[in-house]
């Protein structure tokens, strides 16, 4: 077991806000209210393995660059460890570990028999050629062979990864092994054994946990207005079916800026100009240049933070307007800002709820490769809708039970699941 205050230390600005102990702060929350032993805890505040390796890649110049690649594995109590991999410049331990924490609670609250990982890479992927990619992604899959497999830790697509390196990574396990192993990732190309449904699945769980939260206030998604910060897997697929189900997207954006337009977007022209641009949205036609500091607090009912962590802090949430946030991403609104909107009864759908159609759908592909018998989309989108809205429920009612915001809830449910499963496994030796 790795101590907590093994992790490195991360250089810190003032406004530095460290995602390891963020995630901890919830569990200990969710811990003290459901009265949990104290030793329970400890193992739950703790990743069980922590794995840094070293990717040398020879880039197109020729030049040598050796890159650090991590993998932590939070929990295993329920089942295979299961998270995504992350390409992006601001990943570190730390955060790494955080979002292996938190795939531990999602897949636990989604009742789903999986434990939490995650996996990342510090670089920005649009600097790299698409050889210099698939170099990395090859070596880092081949340093981490021991640690993963279809029964021990099963890695999808996240930030700045999609299908394509899933199937690099299926393909460099299954040569290493020497035969084909497509169970070793999720999110994968339906050529070599992917789901139907899986690209929109994220975004398809954002839209169905807005829709059940609209529901609870007698509104429908019809005409709503919603922002969405992010356009990449999840913040397009989000776009695309609220879109499609009426709603009016009026603001989006990327890391390069957003777009405002008062009288909604025309999402699928904009993601035919996204694809067309090179995933820029920037210029339009029709639409505002905003930036994304003034697009999270422009006047809207939802509000779809679907990129980065801390978006939403102190700092700046007395300026949102939105009556409903969805956390498509993971951590976008911090533990002080959550507080303060519930405090003014703006909703702020957890996370762990709001944004688990993805990996929802990776386990129903894993069920598919296990049993060789594939589905048509309708039945992948009908299974993982039936476990989405049953999860938002559940986290509803523990609500109401509990007397807690629903980030608690949730929490207290994923928390307590796992702890419980602990419990009954006991404490080896
Ligand atoms: P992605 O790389 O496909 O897209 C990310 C988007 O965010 C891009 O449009 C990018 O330009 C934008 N972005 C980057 N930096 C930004 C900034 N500073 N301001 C505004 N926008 C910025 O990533 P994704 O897979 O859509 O993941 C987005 C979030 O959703 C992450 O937090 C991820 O952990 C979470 N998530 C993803 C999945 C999944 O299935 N892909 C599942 C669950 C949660």
């Amino acid at each position: 077991m790795i101590s907590k205050s093994l992790l490195p230390l991360e250089a810190a600005s003032p406004a530095y806000i460290c995602p390891y102990d963020q995630a901890c702060s919830y569990l200990e929350a969710a811990a003290k209210e459901l009265k949990l032993d104290q030793g329970l805890l400890e193992i739950l505040s703790h990743p069980r393995k922590v794995v840094t390796v070293s990717i040398p890649v020879k880039l197109d110049n020729g030049e040598v660059r050796v890159l650090p690649g991590h993998r932590v594995q939070h929990s295993d109590v329920l089942g295979p460890y299961k998270g995504g991999i992350r390409y992006h410049p601001a990943v570190t331990l730390r955060e790494v570990s955080a979002l292996a924490m938190l795939m531990t609670w999602k897949c636990a609250l989604l009742g789903i028999p999986y434990g939490g990982a995650k996996g990342g890479v510090p670089i920005d992927p649009k600097r790299y050629s698409v050889g210099e990619l698939e170099r990395i992604t090859r070596r880092y899959t081949s340093e981490l062979i021991k640690d993963i497999g279809p029964a021990i830790d099963i890695p999808a697509p996240d930030m700045g990864t999609s299908a394509r390196e899933m199937a690099w990574m299926m393909d460099t396990y299954s040569v290493n092994v020497g035969h084909a192993v497509p169970g070793v990732v999720t999110g994968k190309p339906l050529a070599i054994g992917g789901s139907r449904g899986r690209e929109m699945a994220t975004g398809r769980g954002v839209m169905i946990i807005v829709r059940e939260a609209l529901t609870d206030r007698g509104q429908s998604l019809v005409g709503v207005r919603v922002v969405i910060q992010g356009f990449g897997n999840v913040g397009c697929a989000a776009a695309e079916l609220l879109y499609q189900a009426g709603a009016k997207i009026i603001a989006v954006s990327t890391g390069a800026g957003g777009i405002f337009a008062q009288n909604g977007l025309d999402i699928p022209a904009l993601k035919a100009y996204a694809a067309e641009n090179h995933k820029s949205i920037v210029g339009f036609p029709g639409a505002i240049a905003i930036s994304n500091a003034d697009l999270l607090t422009l006047s809207c009912d939802v509000l779809i933070p679907a990129a980065l962590e801390n978006q939403i802090t102190q700092e700046n949430v007395h300026q949102i307007q939105a009556q409903i946030v969805a956390e498509a991403a993971n951590g976008p609104v911090t533990l002080e800002a959550n507080q303060l909107l519930e405090a003014r009864g703006v909703t702020v759908l957890p996370d762990i709820l709001a944004n688990a159609g993805g990996v929802v759908v990776s386990y129903l592909e894993w069920v598919q490769g296990l049993s060789y018998l594939f589905w048509d989309e309708e039945r992948v989108n009908r299974e993982m809708e039936h476990l989405m809205v049953q999860a938002y429920h559940q986290v509803i009612q523990q609500s109401k039970t509990r007397q807690v915001n629903l980030r608690l809830a949730a929490y207290t449910l994923g928390v307590g699941r796992v702890a419980q499963a602990l419990t009954v496994r006991g404490l080896y030796p």
